[in-house]
């Protein structure tokens, strides 16, 4: 995610925070001292924030590091001014294990409730019945706000844990992809809700409005997308007419062709046996022309993005790209050196042809 900062790794686990929600802390220690309050009070205010965010982190890690139980890698935990989001490499498409994942999140809250609960039951001082003495304990507080974190949660608003645990309970009867676009209609659905409740009065439901809505949207088009390729193997989505080009040659030979002719993204060969050793895309070529090196090899300005074979399939090759940030990958068929390119661009052509043919076919 843009603009966002890595604070810690925990676990193998990159914590990143976005920079909006350092805003958020010096706009609640801005607004204290603006209210006529002390700056121990802002300062407690802004340790309120912070505790509540130390509580949305081990939520996430709640979520990650059951997915990890499962084989599922968490990219990195970032934390919003509206929450924070564990980025998983993949959905689980076993429904039980996305449900555990899901409820896990909401679980380790109910836990950390049960702590303050047990903390708060030896202070003498606490009147539960008296609001104003809940209002003063710090405990009672983030005991409130951990209660209200699970439950809020649970809202089966795909694509909060709730609508994950709808989604997956829909595609135990249900293909996987109507089964999403239920969940994720439900969801945009809440999220309007939410939207209208926050119009009167409460801008930041109309924020989480915002992100549900977009987020269900964003989820059902990548799990349509995924359908699409499915069970298709790379040899019949691949470009078969395309250049290649030495690693010693210069960047001046790949501006030449791109201005040529149709190709993008080149792939690098070395050697008299051309072995692949990676690829220059548009994206690299222009920063590099863009930084002044234009003395570079295009060897030197290559990326490595791995090689894919006739017999892989695509869906894993286009995650693999996604993940990679690659725009390219060559085919490569043992014995036979490069015989194909899969390109985003052409993926994305060939989803559309897909997609005008009507093909639909439900996931197992
Ligand atoms: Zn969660």
């Amino acid at each position: 995610m843009r603009w966002s900062w890595k604070i810690a790794t925990v676990a193998g686990i990159p914590v990143r925070i976005h920079a909006t929600f350092v805003l958020l802390l010096i706009w609640i220690f801005g607004s204290h001292l603006a209210g006529g309050q002390s700056v121990t009070q802002a300062l407690k205010g802004v340790g309120l924030i912070l505790s509540i965010f130390g509580c949305v982190v081990l939520h996430e890690f709640g979520h990650a590091l059951t997915a990890k139980r499962f084989g599922v890698v968490t990219r990195d935990i970032t934390l919003l001014p509206i929450g924070g989001v564990a980025r998983l490499e993949r959905i689980p498409e076993k429904p039980s294990q996305e449900i555990a994942i899901a409820l896990a999140g909401p679980a380790v809250n109910f836990v950390i409730a049960s702590v303050l609960v047990a903390v708060l039951s030896v202070q003498p001082t606490l009147d539960w019945n008296n609001p104003a003495s809940l209002e003063q304990s710090f405990p009672a507080r983030l005991l409130l706000i951990n209660l209200f974190l699970a439950i809020f949660n649970l809202i089966p608003a795909f694509p909060m844990d709730g609508g994950r645990v709808l989604r997956a309970l829909l595609a135990t009867r249900l293909p996987y992809v109507r089964a999403t676009q239920v969940a994720a209609n439900v969801g945009q659905g809440i999220a309007l809700l939410f939207g209208l409740v926050g119009l009167f009065g409460n801008p930041i439901l109309l924020f989480i409005a915002l992100f549900v809505f977009i987020g269900a949207g964003q989820e059902a088009a990548a799990v349509q997308m995924r359908s699409v390729f499915d069970g298709i193997a790379v040899s019949r989505a691949m470009v078969r007419d395309f250049r290649t080009l030495d690693s010693r040659e210069p960047l001046s030979r790949a501006v030449e062709l791109l201005l040529a002719g149709h190709q993008q993204d080149f792939p690098i060969v070395s050697g008299s046996g051309g072995d692949p050793v990676g690829v220059l895309a548009r994206s690299d070529l222009l920063t590099a022309l863009a930084s002044g090196k234009t003395e570079v090899t295009v060897g030197e300005a290559a990326r490595n993005c791995g090689v894919a074979h006739p017999a892989d399939m695509l869906e894993d090759v286009f995650r693999r790209m996604q993940e990679s940030g690659c725009s390219a990958v060559p085919v490569v068929e043992p014995g036979r050196g490069i015989v194909g390119m899969v390109t985003l661009e052409n993926v994305g052509e060939f989803a559309m042809v897909q997609a005008a043919l009507g093909r639909s076919r439900p996931r197992p």
